[in-house]
């Protein structure tokens, strides 16, 4: 892509009704555009990165042998009265298909899944040879959330992967459980939040001791939780009350232990639990065992937000200057900048650069724009991109370009085929 041609402009100005840290940087490097309170466009920078988030997530969900489905958000009021969540689910958003106005509402914007899906798997599941089955989706998501002021961390419209597991008994469920725990871990790796991402004990309910959340350490987070010093193990607020659970939790538990811990701001950016029987037999979702019983299958369900995520990374990685984006969910991995527009050997030296890149897969963003050399690095900052690649007619004199590292700022001065050959990885 060259600048020049992409319709997005960066802003100096910082927006007054967006004041979380990942809404000013997002949208002022022209990645997002905020509609209302908790409602975004996405822009075509901001929606690379996104689709890149997205399809790390589906690479390792499709791993772990789970199927992508897409499910509607317009759902029947009765789905949410089978399961008596109609009126218990705060943010559930209700709507009329009363055409005149002023009818009862009959319709839902879907906050969350396990209303369609499991009559849905319910309907192709017959015998226990059927199961188990991993289904997930990637998906827009709609919740009526009363404190939407964190930009994309808390959206009222935004993304999520949401997975739901259909087994014959509870061993199955537990042994993909974990290997779900595991895709999630890699999730946060692939992205650059793997060192920073504690696999937090949260309360279980009716069906399960714990369930799982994924908490991204960060000042900025809304959530508190304890983290096991020197693992990346922690514990939510109301586990902590627990010495049950601190004696699972914490190795060789003694009394005051839980005085050690450290306690953390966090952002959840994953969250999964058993469900148990409790949608299964709403449904009234059976099957016939080896034994010719009839049985309900045993559920679990696995949610990652791809949206906050990408609030995430921009909030706890993003410096004073701007974005930083670790290589895989960059929206491109090197902009080049040529210094001097109009002149004759960088523009040749920059066209060859992008067309180079281009040819050798290697995602760039061309700055062709004749600013002064100063917007331009001030931009090229903002942006985030890992790399830039300085091409100018003082360097070129003596067959050199400068390659910067967008996260260290260390630069190197070097020829530009060598940086080429760098940034193609060879
Ligand atoms: P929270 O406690 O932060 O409100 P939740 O526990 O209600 O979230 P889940 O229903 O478990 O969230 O959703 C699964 C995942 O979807 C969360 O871990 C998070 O990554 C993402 N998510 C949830 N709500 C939002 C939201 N309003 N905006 C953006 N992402 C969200
Ligand atoms: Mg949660």
């Amino acid at each position: 892509m060259r600048l020049s041609q992409l319709f997005t402009k960066t802003s100096k100005e910082s927006s007054k009704s967006d004041v979380s840290r990942n809404a000013q940087l997002l949208t002022r490097a022209g990645y997002v555009d905020r509609l209302m309170a908790g409602v975004y466009q996405y822009l075509p920078l901001g929606l690379r990165t996104l689709g890149k988030i997205e399809n790390i997530i589906r690479e390792e969900m499709n791993a772990i042998g789970a199927q992508e489905v897409l499910m509607p958000s317009l759902h029947p009021r009765e789905i949410w009265e089978t399961t008596q969540r109609w009126d218990k689910v705060d943010v559930l958003y209700k709507l009329s298909s009363d055409r005149e106005g002023g009818g009862e509402c009959d319709l839902a914007l879907g906050p969350t899944h396990e209303e369609t899906v499991t009559p849905m798997v319910g309907g192709f599941v017959q015998s226990y040879r059927d199961l188990p089955v991993h289904v997930y989706q990637i998906q827009t998501k709609f919740r009526n959330e009363p404190r939407a002021k964190s930009g994309l961390l808390r959206g009222r419209e935004f993304r999520m992967k949401d997975m739901y597991s259909f087994h014959a008994d509870q061993a199955d469920l537990d042994a993909f459980y974990d290997r779900a725990i595991q895709a999630y871990l890699n999730v946060y790796k692939r992205v650059g939040l793997g060192e920073t991402t504690l696999v937090t004990f949260a309360s279980g309910g009716v069906f399960s001791k714990y369930s799982h959340e994924f908490q991204t350490i960060s000042p900025y987070g809304e959530d508190v939780v304890y983290r096991v010093p020197g693992t990346h193990t922690a514990i939510n607020k109301e586990v902590i009350e627990d010495t049950d659970a601190l004696k699972d939790i914490i190795p060789n538990y003694k009394p005051g232990d839980e005085k050690n811990l450290e306690e953390l701001k966090a952002i959840e950016v994953g969250n999964i639990f058993k469900l148990g029987t409790r949608f299964s037999s709403a449904f009234n979702v059976s099957f016939t065992d080896k034994d010719g019983q009839v049985k309900t299958p045993v559920m679990g369900c696995y949610g990652l937000g791809p949206s906050r995520l990408m609030g995430t990374i921009a909030e706890s990685m993003g410096d004073d200057q701007g974005l930083i984006w670790p290589e895989e969910v960059a929206p491109y991995k090197v902009g080049i900048i040529n210094l001097k527009v109009g002149h004759a050997e960088a523009d040749k030296a920059s066209a060859d650069a992008y067309a180079k890149l281009n040819a050798a897969g290697v995602e760039a963003l061309l700055d062709d724009r004749d600013l002064s050399v100063g917007v331009k690095f001030a931009d090229m900052d903002l942006l985030g991109l890992p790399w830039q690649l300085i091409i100018g007619p003082r360097g070129l004199e003596k067959g050199a370009v400068e390659l910067k590292q967008r996260a260290t700022g260390e630069r190197s001065e070097l020829s530009l085929d060598a940086a080429l050959q760098k940034l193609a990885g060879r």
